[in-house]
């Protein structure tokens, strides 16, 4: 079964011993791009130590766990995985030989067949591994035979094909290295002369760091103890992936110098400049359809009430992998407020759809209250294909609107009417160019080869 990951890193070289602390700290902040397995490894220059475990990270650490997690320098990983297989082996960081490298990767490879290739004509058997643990094992292959590390990583560059922005530490070295689309985020700061990594910059703000800029795509960052050197290991063809505004990024998170807040409640004003509709109240879908739910308001003059409240203690549903223990999710994560719905005309705001699960219990939810319309409106267009660079958008036959037509669909989630933001007017409210985002989402425009994998997408 193959394994995608949409996973939330972070790391720091510190002037400090306590360097899993601050990791820590910031894989709290990171808990939304993961939260099956979070883990830890941390070096004191002689040694590497880890931990990991499955869950969040309040339940995977305790205070013993990171008193042994010594030293000054340490990466941490929060996974998110799809389809069942979460077992802790797929826990990250990786270390497979617990006194060589450490690596966190967020992203996915779509093909491994040079990476398989190269490992195998070295006698490193691939059976069982995933692309994050072939990565370190081809980075290791050349590191034990006495590369640098930053050698080792050039050496293998150009045999990772996909979406990788990666932590990797050894001893005494923190290195981040994106691949050349820079399809998954990595924002680098500073602390007190310490130097940070992170996967978003909410992470940095946890701990008071201050941000630098991002790791550029294609670039390598090297820190030692002489601070930090950057190389350009591939051309900058700068390609983010546009689900991070939409969904993934926390809206305190600045991505390409754009507020993910600002770029979301940008998405809520176009569709009121898209959407004429009367309305008698805006009720967003929390949390991640909030932003977008108040430039909707504030644009349509149509008030917005919070009549869905969410448990601030379930995590996100899509994490539950079979269809019916999600539906379950869904009601046990969202409750109603009856009083403000009843008889009125609703106009509900969520970020996106993509198997139409959520959207059809949501709306069997809120008749529950008796309002006297409903309007599913939805800030971004239809996701019609599938994902390869480490989002859990499945395949294309689950995705909804890559098999429904709009009645058809409006007619399965139960809506009065469904209106999705056009691409044009999404892109202008991000405000990057299009040639700057990997839209594959909604345009099946791949811009790394997903291999074979093209042959079952209909276009
Ligand atoms: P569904 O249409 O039931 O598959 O779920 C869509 C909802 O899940 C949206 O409202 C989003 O808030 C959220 N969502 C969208 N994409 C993802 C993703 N790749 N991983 C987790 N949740 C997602």
């Amino acid at each position: 079964m193959e394994i995608k990951e949409k996973c939330g890193i972070f790391g720091i070289m510190s002037s400090e011993p306590d360097a899993a602390r601050l990791v820590y700290y910031g894989l709290w902040a990171l808990q939304h791009r993961g939260q099956e397995a979070s883990g830890i490894a941390s070096s004191n220059g002689k040694q590497i130590f880890s931990h990991k475990g499955k869950g969040l990270v309040a339940h995977v650490y305790d205070e013993n766990d990171l008193k042994k997690l010594k030293g000054n320098i340490a990466i941490g990983h929060n996974r998110y995985s799809t389809f069942g297989k979460n077992d802790v082996d797929h826990a990250q960081p990786v270390c497979l030989n617990q006194n060589t490298i450490a690596l966190a990767h967020n992203g996915n490879l779509p093909t491994v067949t040079k990476l398989q290739k190269f490992l195998k004509s070295n006698g490193i058997p691939t059976n069982g591994l995933n692309d994050s643990q072939m990565m370190h094992k081809a980075i290791e292959y050349w590191f034990v035979k006495g590369k640098s590390i930053e050698e080792a990583i050039k050496l293998n560059f150009s045999l990772f094909k996909g979406a990788f922005s990666l932590l990797v530490m050894t001893k005494n070295k923190l290195v981040a290295v994106r691949d050349e689309f820079g399809i998954r985020p990595l924002a680098f700061g500073k602390i007190n002369g310490s130097f940070v990594f992170a996967s978003e910059t909410c992470a940095l703000d946890a701990i008071g760091a201050t941000f630098i800029r991002e790791v550029m795509p294609g670039e390598m960052v090297v820190i030692d103890k002489n601070g930090p050197k950057s190389y350009q290991l591939a051309s900058d063809k700068q390609n983010l992936d546009i689900f991070e505004y939409i969904y993934f990024a926390r809206p305190d998170s600045n991505l390409l110098g754009k507020s993910v807040y600002e770029v979301r409640k940008r998405f809520g004003i176009e569709l009121a400049k898209e959407v004429k509709l009367r309305g008698d109240i805006v009720i967003p879908v929390p949390d991640s359809a909030i932003p977008a739910a108040i430039g909707f308001s504030n644009a349509s003059k149509i008030p917005l009430e919070m009549a869905l409240t969410k448990n601030r203690y379930i995590h996100r549903t899509f994490i539950t992998p079979a269809k019916n223990q999600r539906s379950t999710g869904v009601k046990m994560k969202l409750n109603l407020i009856k009083e403000v719905i009843k008889g009125k005309r609703v106009i509900l705001i969520d970020d996106s759809i993509v198997r139409g699960t959520t959207s059809k219990m949501l709306i069997e939810l809120v008749r529950k209250a008796e309002p006297k319309e409903i309007h599913l409106l939805v800030s971004s267009p239809p996701v019609k294909y599938p994902d390869f660079y480490g989002i859990d958008t499945p395949n294309q036959k689950d995705l909804i609107a890559a098999n429904m037509s709009l009645p058809k669909l409006t007619k399965y989630i139960g809506a009065n009417s469904l209106h999705y933001l056009s691409y044009n007017g999404m892109l202008k409210a991000i405000g990057i160019p299009e040639k700057n985002l990997c839209t594959s989402c909604f345009t099946g425009n791949y811009p790394i080869s997903i291999g074979n994998k093209i042959k079952k997408i209909k276009f």
